[in-house]
């Protein structure tokens, strides 16, 4: 059982992070952000696959001027990205930003945070303070090094004196990053933060690589930090489309049973036993299942030898023979299809069963 670290609770527009709510999944849009209409598509296209929040990068003016209508077409929360410019922040907001993420240090000094702090308490937007290994302050670096798992002080303290900065004006709707590419870094970092501080923590590896690479880096290092109780709100980082982020953060948390969002895809390796095209099955039935919000176990199996037991433990499942299907539902034989059929018999059952629960849930 996972004990969560107890945080304060914050608001990103509608979507609680912190405290006891439930772990939320976030990504980050890779269009220009001022090419509303690309930018729109994406962000519906995440939502439906259970993106919670998203954030979009602000470089100028134009992208920030852009956030109105983003905000207007989409249902989750926008948080904004800026570097440096604090007019970005400030226009961001009063376009209706629901968050914005900053490095208070870098935006020029303390009269231009001021002006992002008045206007954050104006619009009530709460703040990611986010620092990167890479952009941690010269004095820190000379101080302790660059960080690593030994020891990333660097990189808490430069979070912290970030965070000083937005309490020194009475700022407290804050929640904290402190990313680094290395995973024993980011856990050993999050550890220690976690003790200094009751903000909520975003977890997230940066730069973790492409969709393999990426994939077990930011696993194993937000597996062990959320089994430990620590993170409140997360991002996977990949060189991929987004949507490939979302999805990899519903399977890290259902592997650690925290959330479960759309059926489980149960898929046998296959072997010299196998008899039906099951990459191409499997593949079909997982692309599928992206867009089905029951928590179903769904197995696709490529024989009879240990594909009947699997596929009757599931609530539907195939177990593949000589060109034909067995397909079993809720542990009973339910049919034999050929194998062209299989797919669609399958995915007519899981849309029934889909449409089933959404009529006991209303
Ligand atoms: S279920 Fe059958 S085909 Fe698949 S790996 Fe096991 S023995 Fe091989």
């Amino acid at each position: 059982m996972i004990q969560r670290r107890k945080t304060k609770q914050i608001m990103i527009g509608t979507v609680p992070v912190g405290g006891d709510a439930p772990i939320s999944v976030q990504s980050m849009t890779n269009t220009d952000t001022a090419d509303t209409e690309a930018t729109i598509a994406q962000i519906i296209g995440l939502q439906e696959a259970g993106c919670e929040i998203i954030r979009v990068a602000v470089p100028d003016l134009e992208s920030a001027a852009a956030i109105r209508e983003i905000r207007e077409a989409v249902s989750i929360p926008v948080i904004a990205d800026i570097h440096f410019d604090y007019r970005l922040a400030v226009a961001s907001m009063e376009q209706g930003a629901h968050a914005i993420r900053i490095n208070p240090g870098n935006l020029g000094g303390s009269e231009k945070l001021a002006k992002v702090v008045d206007c954050a308490k104006l619009h009530q937007v709460p703040i990611r303070v986010g620092v990167n290994s890479g952009s941690i302050e010269k004095d820190l670096l000379k101080k302790y090094g660059y960080p690593d798992a030994e020891n990333p002080r660097a990189l808490i303290e430069s979070a912290m004196r970030n965070v000083e900065l937005l309490e020194e004006q009475d700022f407290f709707e804050i929640k904290i990053s402190i990313k680094s590419a290395d995973v024993l870094t980011t856990v050993s970092g999050y550890r220690r933060l976690s003790m200094l501080t009751n903000y909520p923590l975003h977890i997230g590896v940066t730069e973790a690589g492409g969709l393999i690479g990426g994939t077990v880096k930011s696993s194993v290092a937000l597996g062990i930090l959320l089994h430990e109780g620590i993170g409140d709100t997360f991002r996977i980082s990949l060189t991929r489309d987004p949507l490939e982020e979302v999805r990899v953060g519903y399977e890290l948390l259902r592997s650690l049973k925290i959330r479960e969002r759309g059926p489980e895809l149960i898929s046998c390796p296959t072997c010299g036993r196998t008899r039906i095209d099951l990459f191409g099955l499997a593949e079909a039935v997982e692309k599928h299942i992206q867009k089905m919000q029951s928590p179903l176990k769904v197995a696709v199996m490529g024989c009879v030898v240990n594909g009947p037991g699997e596929a009757k433990e599931a609530d539907i499942g195939v177990a593949g023979g000589r060109g034909v299907g067995i397909i079993f539902k809720k542990g009973e034989l339910f049919k034999k299809v050929k194998e062209d059929e299989l797919l669609p018999t399958l995915i007519a059952e899981l849309e029934k069963m889909e449409e089933e629960r959404k009529k006991t849930s209303h």
